[in-house]
């Protein structure tokens, strides 16, 4: 008998049909007769129940939630800041934007807060509070290093068992995905990474964390009912900025942490900052190329549209496997999601995992020798052709008006 969440069976209900066997898509239900659920690979899905037609197949869920403090839903939406270099991540700024939208949809309107890993200097104070910050919490450790994770995500976790903020928002890059996952699990709190989208049940009050799920075949609908802080990670560009308005009052609070930080096993050795090359995720215009672009010279295409437009080059997963670009300019579910003005698709087929990344671009140009290509579904204006014979009378045209 396993004491946490699982499928159990009935077995004075179970016909012992066994249509639950075949609609588990995870091989987790198998057995001589009676299905026999092997936890290790079910997810919890809960199809096979949908499945049993004399309701056999339940959800066990432990009476108590064990939790290591009482749970309060507290009166504030945090954002998680990440400055490198004194400077703001750009996704910090637009989840500001998103935690000032979503307080109004509380009942009673949450105070949007930005938390400091040590000081903030008046500038990026500045910027916070123009952004929408209501409140920045600086936590002050002299020991703590705030490029790591361990430290950060220790003095997070004390800020929320001492504040009980009802949200926590951090950014889904690699230093906010570490931080965010350690701290949840030290909290004994749920997590959601890369939403896409946020919003709050006007009954329960609870976030709904959204984000698609299956190689973004649906999008599923996360809820953290029964703890807090309700935490969800996003990634940049997916969130939009709103106006920023420098007449904000700045409101800054220092909180000391007492407590020891966690031993580090790694020394910093040095902190080298690394030249930035424009993110396409900042680009208002983008030129991606895919498998159809056939070769890498062909790219050069791409550089020069791009050049034109005053825009960056990016390209689907296969162009990156290619080596035809960089990983870093990669669009789609494991990649980038981008919401340019212009996104021009050149040879690219349009699979759920690339297009699900750029529903945020206001218009869609597409080009691809298959009339049938899913990309022009997504595209707003198609051109059916070779991208070799199609791009050239592109440039060519484009340099005579510009
Ligand atoms: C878990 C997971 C994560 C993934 N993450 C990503 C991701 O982040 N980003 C991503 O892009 N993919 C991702 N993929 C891969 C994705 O499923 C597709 O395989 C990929 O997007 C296809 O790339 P493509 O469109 O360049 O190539 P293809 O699908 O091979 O399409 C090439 C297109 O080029 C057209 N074409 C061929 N020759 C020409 C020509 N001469 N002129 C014009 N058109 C031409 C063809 O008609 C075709 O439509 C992921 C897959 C999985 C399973």
């Amino acid at each position: 008998m396993h004491h946490t969440m699982h499928i159990q069976l009935d077995k004075q209900s179970c016909t012992g049909c066994q249509l639950c066997f075949s609609s588990c898509v995870f091989g987790a239900i198998c057995g001589a007769e009676y299905p026999d659920i092997d936890i290790e690979k079910c997810t919890l899905c809960g199809v096979c129940m949908d499945s049993c037609p004399s309701d056999a197949l339940s959800l066990y869920q432990p009476q108590t939630i064990q939790t290591s403090s009482p749970v309060v839903d507290g009166d504030a939406i945090w954002v998680l800041v990440e400055i490198h270099n004194q400077t703001i991540a750009p996704v910090v700024l637009e989840l500001i934007g998103e935690a000032t939208r979503l307080s109004t949809q509380f009942k009673v309107s949450k105070t949007v807060c930005a938390v400091v890993m040590g000081e903030v200097d008046e500038p990026n104070g500045k910027l916070l509070t123009a952004y929408g910050a209501d409140l920045i919490l600086c936590i002050i450790q002299p020991s703590m290093n705030q490029l790591f994770e361990e430290h950060a995500s220790a003095a997070l976790t004390f800020l929320a068992s001492t504040f009980h903020p009802s949200v926590i928002m951090v950014g889904a890059t690699s230093f906010g995905r570490a931080v965010s996952a350690r701290t949840a699990s030290l909290l004994y709190t749920g997590l959601t990474a890369d939403c896409t989208e946020l919003r709050v049940d006007a009954v329960t009050q609870n976030l709904l964390q959204i984000r698609p799920a299956f190689s973004g075949n649906l999008m599923a609908t996360i809820e953290t009912p029964h703890h807090r802080p309700q935490m969800a990670t996003i990634r940049q560009g997916v969130m939009k900025l709103i106006i920023p308005d420098y007449n904000r009052l700045m409101n800054i609070k220092q909180v000391r942490m007492e407590n020891d930080l966690p031993m580090i096993h790694a020394t910093m050795l040095a902190n080298i900052a690394v030249q930035a090359t424009q993110s396409i995720t900042s680009s208002d215009v983008i030129v991606a190329g895919g498998k159809g672009m056939q070769q890498a010279a062909n790219f050069q295409y791409l550089h020069q549209l791009a050049s034109i437009l005053g825009g960056q080059v990016a390209g689907s997963r296969v162009a990156v496997d290619n080596g035809w670009i960089g990983y870093d300019c990669q669009v789609g579910q494991t990649g980038k999601t981008v919401s340019p003005s212009l996104y021009i698709a050149c040879g690219i087929s349009g699979q759920i995992q690339h297009v699900a990344a750029i529903s945020g671009a206001q218009t869609i140009i597409a080009i691809n020798c298959d009339p049938d290509a899913p990309i022009f579904r997504y595209a707003h204006y198609g051109i059916v052709g070779k991208v070799e014979e199609i791009l050239p009378q592109l440039i060519a045209s484009l340099q005579q008006i510009v």
